[in-house]
């Protein structure tokens, strides 16, 4: 697995189907076979950037 960012492999695991990108400071969720990804802003919470890796349409 790699990140969808940077694609490294400095990924640390935090949970079940969690894991976290050490270098782009991602956290990357599995959720029926589709990533999510997320930003942690300072106050804790995620926001997703789905919307920028996913584009819509091909
Ligand atoms: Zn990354």
């Amino acid at each position: 697995m790699k990140c969808p960012n940077c694609q490294g492999r400095n990924l640390g695991r935090i949970g079940n189907e969690q894991y976290y990108c050490w270098t782009c400071y991602l956290e990357l969720s599995i959720e029926d076979g589709k990533m999510n990804i997320n930003q942690i802003e300072e106050d804790g919470s995620l926001s997703s950037l789905n919307d920028i890796f996913y584009q819509s349409g091909s």
